[in-house]
This record gives structure tokens, sequence and C-alpha cells, in this order.
């Protein structure tokens, strides 16, 4: 059977994963879980997909669409419908498991260029259709999903290309459906880089970065994406949206920004013009620390950020837990080298792992790394070599590929992000522990990435037992509580995953009435009759 829930659930490679036996044993003893209950799959979800959900749209609406778009561009079937249902937010994938898919798109069509993105739009506006931009679906806060049905609409098929790489002005042109390795993979055979790696980085789209407002591994260094767009062309159902390549202007305000973290709401972004960078990836400089406590480490993280003399690219420092599963997960616990740390007062429980990379010219990045290991060393930062940066940049994007084999073992998994000032950022941390460690058998990996002269993302990773049978409202009871932590210690609602329709109703929250308002008049203007990814989308109607 090859059409079946776990098809379309399965992130990064489709072959099936294994937690390594490190991992595995790991999981085992704080979990205490059976051999018994490893071996049998809970919610596999290798059921073959079946709709229940017929296709709400008349036989001519399909017909014209046809016509506009290609009969070869346009899916109606089953598996296709269902495929392009949900993103990756954890309970996206509880519902496949299950086979629940009860508002599936109608179709699914793929526009062969930004003309017909156009006369796709003009026509679903006329006849008030739903249309969802989709990229790499790697959503994870329900941001691709079709309440209402209509159209996902599948950029990757064919607007998926570097129209051009103007290398006076170190930029590219790039169309929205473009996969981040095809990318980087074009501009790399150039001598430059796009700067830009999530960690879904191999399965998620230029534009999908932009309507997410997302943020790379290296964005200490390069910036959000928010700061590396210099135009977009934007198709929205009031007309086409498309902003010059200057590096800086005073013409009034600038349209551009309104679709960055747009998610879909407002129109299809069909081109990106985006700073690009050197590659030179001979003279970049890693370095790896342990500090004795995660003050000291977020102590020194803040005095380089504030310092005059560089700043790293990747910069990331796991706190006590993180660092203690990582030691033992691969193979440190029984080194030699561990012994020593112990006996120099770097303890399990309280130390923290620091990673850092700094790239750019040779002498620049010799300079950068040595203050860095000045500024450490001040903060109880003991250097540890290159090696474990090297090892942790290699399995940067697999490491999210052991999802599903936790999920396999009824391990709840996920992932929760936040910005927060300097001055808050300890006390975050520390509340959100106290609220997450009420929960019986849980483990919760936090780290700080993306990091800025007045703060920084903290970013949190639990497992912890599913409650079987209830999986859903446990793990949404939990989640809820764990927003209303993060709120309630000054975090945003959002560093780089979006509002999506998971942290819709809490956008009041997050900004004013007054804003809401403008937001709304701004879909208004754009969107007049609604039909750009609704139900619910960042909190608008
Ligand atoms: C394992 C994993 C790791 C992740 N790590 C990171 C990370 O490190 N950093 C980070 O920033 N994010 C991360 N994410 C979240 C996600 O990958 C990002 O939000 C990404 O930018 C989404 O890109 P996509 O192409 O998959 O977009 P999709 O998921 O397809 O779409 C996301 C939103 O953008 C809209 N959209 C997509 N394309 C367009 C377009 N062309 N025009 C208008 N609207 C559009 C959609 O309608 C939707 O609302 C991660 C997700 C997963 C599953």
């Amino acid at each position: 059977m090859d059409k079946t829930y776990r098809d379309i659930l399965k992130w990064g490679d489709k072959r099936e994963q294994k937690i390594d036996d490190a991992t595995l044993k790991v999981i085992k003893e704080i979990f205490s879980l059976s051999d018994e209950t490893i071996a049998n799959k809970h919610l596999f979800g290798d059921t073959e997909v079946k709709l229940e959900k017929k296709i709400s749209l008349s036989e001519k609406q399909i017909n014209d669409l046809k016509e506009l778009a290609g009969d070869e561009n346009i899916l109606t079937d089953d598996f296709s419908r269902a495929n392009f249902s949900y993103g990756k937010y954890y309970s996206d994938l509880l519902f496949l498991r299950k086979g629940i898919i009860p508002t599936p798109p109608d179709v699914v069509i793929a526009p062969k260029s930004h003309n017909d993105v156009i006369k796709l739009l003009t026509y679903c506006n006329h006849n008030k259709i739903p249309i969802i931009p989709v990229g790499g679906q790697s959503s994870v806060t329900r941001g691709v999903e079709t309440p209402q049905g209509g159209i996902a609409l599948d950029l990757t098929k064919h607007l998926n290309q570097v129209l051009d790489v103007n290398e006076i002005n170190m930029t590219a042109n790039v169309q929205a459906g473009m996969f981040g390795p095809a990318f980087e993979e074009h501009l790399n055979k150039l001598g430059y880089s796009c700067g830009h790696f999530p960690q879904s980085f191999e399965y998620s789209t230029v534009g999908g970065w932009v309507a997410a407002r997302g943020a790379g591994q290296a964005s200490t260094g390069y910036g959000k994406i928010d700061d590396m767009i210099v135009a977009l062309k934007v198709v929205t159902p009031a007309g086409v949206i498309e902003n010059k390549d200057y590096p800086a202007n005073a013409e009034a305000w600038d349209t551009y920004p309104l679709f960055v973290g747009s998610e879909g709401t407002l129109g299809v972004i069909t081109e990106v013009i985006m700073k690009i960078r050197n590659l030179r990836p001979e003279n970049t400089k890693y370095a790896s620390f342990v500090f004795k406590s995660f003050e000291s480490a977020t102590k020194a993280m803040r005095e380089i950020m504030q310092s005059d003399f560089g700043t790293p690219h990747l910069f990331r420092i796991s706190d006590p837990e993180e660092t203690d599963i990582a030691f033992k997960t691969k193979g440190f616990e029984e080194k030699f080298s561990n012994k020593v740390l112990k006996a120099l007062g770097y303890l399990p429980g309280k130390r923290c792992l620091m990673f850092v990379s700094v790239e750019g010219d040779a002498s620049y990045t010799k300079f950068v790394k040595k203050n860095i290991k000045k500024t450490a060393k001040k903060n109880t930062g003991f250097y540890i070599g290159s090696g474990p940066t090297k090892n942790w940049l290699e399995q940067r994007y697999s490491s999210a590929y052991m999802r599903e084999p936790l999920m396999d073992i009824g391990i709840m998994t996920d992932t929760i992000e936040t910005a927060v000032t300097w001055e808050n950022l300890l006390s975050l941390h520390a509340s959100v522990r106290t609220y997450v460690k009420k929960r019986e058998k849980i483990v919760l990996m936090s780290h700080i990435s993306h990091v800025y002269t007045n703060g920084a993302n903290l970013y949190f990773t639990f497992l912890s037992p599913m409650e079987k049978g209830n999986e859903e409202d446990d793990y949404k009871q939990f989640h809820k509580g764990l927003v209303d932590t993060i709120h309630s210690n000054n975090g945003s609602l959002s560093h780089h995953h979006g509002i999506g329709r998971v942290m819709a109703s809490r956008m009041k929250d997050a900004v004013s009435e007054e804003v809401i308002k403008a937001m709304q008049a701004v879909k208004n203007h754009f969107d007049p009759n609604g039909i750009m990814n609704p139900g619910g989308m960042l909190g608008l109607k």
C-alpha cells in the first residue's frame, strides 16, 4: 500500500527512520518504557487514505480551473487532497495518524507561471473560492489547512527556479516555490550562499520562509528572513504588488513588509529578490564551550553580542537538561574528558554547551573567534574545540526526523519558541521549566538561538508519554498552559514559527485592538472577498 496517511505525515526522508540505540536507551530509562511498548507501534497511520468529504466545487468550476491552469496541473484524487490538508503541527500529525481529515481542499492546483497565478486569483475572487498558497507544508502553526475547502495552490511544482543572480548587486531573484537545497546549490555553484538555514531547510521554500517570517540557524550573523529580502512580487486579489530593488529609499512607506509574515492571507508571493552572501567555508571558524551554569553561559552570550568585535553566525546555548541529554546520547558521559570536566566543576545538571560559528573574511573570523574565546573564558567557558559544533551542524536537519519514530512509541514531542529580552530571559526560562515539570515524566530541553544585542530566542523541545486515547485534548491543555506561561513572562507569541491558526486566538494578547483593526483593514483592501487562506489565520476574519 503506497498511499497511506503515513506517506503524508512523515517528515523528511520518506524512508522509515530509527531512533539510534544510545537515544533509545536514554528514552526507555527516563520514561520507563517496556520492550513491548516499543515494539507495538502507536497510531502508525498505515491505512489507505479515503476521504469522506466530497468536492464542493461545481463541475463547471473544475472545468474552468482546468482551462486556466491546464488539465495536468489539477489534482482531485483523495490522496492528493489529503496530502494538502495539513502542515506539520503536532496535532496535524495526530489527526493524520487517526485518518481524520474533515476539511480537505477541493482541488490542488500547481500554477505554471506568475501570470497563471493572476488568472487563478481573478477567477477565484470573482467566484469567492478560497485559495491557500502552499510551499513545503512545513508550517508548525496550522498555516496550510483548508477549513473552508477551496484550492491548495502548490507553488513548488513549477515556480521553483532562480530567475536571475545579479553579481553586481549581490542579489538573487528566485521564484517562491523553490526549495532550500536547490536554491543553495544554484548559488554555491556561483560562489554564493543564501544564508538562511532553518531546521526545515530541506523541505521548505523561499516563499514559505517569507510568508511565515522565519529565521535560519545562522540568523545571528545574517539576520532573519526579514533582513534578507530586497524586493517581493505578490499577486493579491486586488492586483499585483511589486517593489523595486533599491538598497533603501524614503519614498513614503514600504508596502512589501506587509507581506513578510502575511501567512498567505493577503496574496501569493511569486518572486523574491534576496541578498546573497559570499561563500567562503574555508574561512569559517568553529568553537564549542562548556559553561558551569546557564547563567554564566547566557552572560557570556550577551557580552559577545553587545561587544563591538563582531558577531557569530551560528550562536547557541543548550540549557543543563539539553546538555545532559546531549552528553548521554552522544556517548560523552563515559569518556575520560568528562571526568576531567567534572573534576573542574562542570557538573551534570548545571553545565551548558555553547556552539559558535563565525563566517567571513579569514582575518575577521580569526579575530572574532579569539575574542569570543576570551569572553567565554571570563564567564567560566571551557573551550572544547571545534568538533562538537561541527558534529552538531552535521545532524542539524536530520534530528527532526526523530519525531515520527518517537510518536510511534507513544511519545508526545513538540517544540515552542519565543523572543525575549535579556532582562526577562532567565526568569522566562525558569517559569517555563516550573510549569512543564508539573507534568509527570517529561523531558524539557531548552536552547537559546537567534541572538540579538537586546535579547534572544528561547526554544523549548518537550517529550512526554502521550495520554493514550486522549492525545489531542491532553496536548491542547498542556500547550495552552505553556503559551500562558510564556505570555505572562514577557515572551512573544512567536519569534520565527509564525502565528497560523494555532496562535490566532492569542493575537489579542500580543498586539493592541488598534493593530488588529489595521491588519484587518489591510486584509480587506487586498482581499475584499476573504478568499486568501481564510478561517482565522493570524486572527483575521
Ligand atoms: C522540523 C521542522 C523544523 C523547523 N525549523 C524551523 C526553523 O529553524 N526556522 C523557521 O523559521 N521555521 C522552522 N520551521 C517552520 C517552517 O519550516 C517555516 O515556517 C517555513 O518557513 C515554512 O516554509 P514552507 O515552504 O514549508 O511553507 P508552508 O508550510 O507551505 O506555508 C507556511 C505559510 O506560508 C504561506 N505561504 C507559503 N508560501 C507562500 C507564498 N508563496 N505566498 C504566500 N504565502 C505563502 C502558507 O499559506 C502558510 O500560511 C520548522 C518546521 C519543521 C517541521
